[in-house]
C-alpha cells in the first residue's frame, strides 16, 4: 500500500508513520528527517536546505522531489510506503503522478493551530534515529533518552515558537490545497488528531480500512 501522511507540522505524523510502518511491515520516509540527516553530515544538499529549514520554510521543490526520486527507487519500498512530509506543494504532488507513482491512501490528520504551538514546545527527537518523542504525550522511558536506540534527545531550532508560527502559515498557505487535490481524487481520509495518541493511532488504523 502506498500512503501519505499529510498534516501541520506538529500535528502528529511522524509518530502515526511509526505506528503503520510496524503495522504493515512497509517503510516510514520522512524528507525532514532525510534533510536533516544530510544537515549533520553536511552534504552539499544539506547545506543548501538549512537556511529554509532553520527559518521555517519550505525546502525547493526540485530538491525533495530529488529526493524522493531516489528513495523510492530502492528495494524496500517495493511493497509500498509511507511518505510523511511530502508532497507539501501541489507541483510535488504532480511530480509523484508523473513519477507513474500510485496513491492508494491520503491520511490527513487534522489538529487545531493553537494546539500545535502548545504541543511543538513538548517535542523532542532522537539526535540519531530521528524517533520523536513529547514532554507530555509521548514520554521516553528514561528522560531525555531515546527508547529506540539509546541517544540523546534534542529540542529541533525549528520548533521554537517563532518558527512555528511561520512554518503554519506556509502550511496553511501551500500544503493544505493538497487536501482538495486528493479529496477530488477520492482518497481523502481525515483523522482528527486526539490528545491521546493511542486514539489518534486507533482512528488512523481505522481510516486505513476504509
Ligand atoms: P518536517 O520534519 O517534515 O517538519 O520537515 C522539516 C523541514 O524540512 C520543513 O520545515 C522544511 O523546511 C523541510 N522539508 C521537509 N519536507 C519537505 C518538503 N516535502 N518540501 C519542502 N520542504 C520540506
Amino acid at each position: 500500500m502506498n500512503l501519505i501522511l499529510l498534516g501541520a507540522p506538529g500535528a502528529g505524523k511522524g509518530t502515526q508513520a511509526e505506528v503503520i510502518c510496524e503495522a504493515l511491515k512497509i517503510p516510514a520516509i520522512s524528507t525532514g528527517n532525510i534533510i536533516r540527516e544530510a544537515l549533520s553530515n553536511k552534504t552539499e544538499m544539506g547545506l543548501k536546505a538549512k537556511s529554509f529549514i532553520d527559518a521555517g520554510k519550505l525546502v525547493p521543490d526540485e530538491v525533495v522531489i530529488g529526493i524522493i526520486k531516489d528513495r523510492l527507487k530502492k528495494d524496500d519500498c517495493a511493497n509500498g510506503f509511507i511518505l510523511d512530509g511530502f508532497p507539501r506543494t501541489i507541483p510535488q504532488a504532480e511530480a509523484l503522478d508523473e513519477m507513474g507513482i500510485t496513491i492508494d491512501k491520503v491520511i490527513d490528520i487534522e489538529v487545531p493551530d493553537e494546539k500545535i504551538v502548545a504541543r511543538m514546545s513538548g517535542r523532542r527527537v532522537c539526535k540519531q534515529c530521528g524517533s520523536s518523542f513529547h514532554m507530555v504525550y509521548r514520554k521516553p522511558e528514561k528522560e531525555g533518552i531515546c527508547d529506540n536506540c539509546g541517544a540523546e534527545l534534542m529540542q529541533r531550532k525549528d520548533d521554537h515558537p517563532d518558527t512555528v508560527l511561520e512554518r503554519l502559515t506556509v502550511y496553511h498557505d501551500q500544503t493544505e490545497p493538497l487536501k482538495d487535490y486528493y479529496s477530488r481524487k477520492g482518497i481523502l481520509r481525515v483523522v482528527e488528531g486526539q490528545e491521546e495518541v493511542a486514539d489518534t493511532t486507533a482512528l488512523t488504523l481505522k481510516a486505513l480500512e476504509d
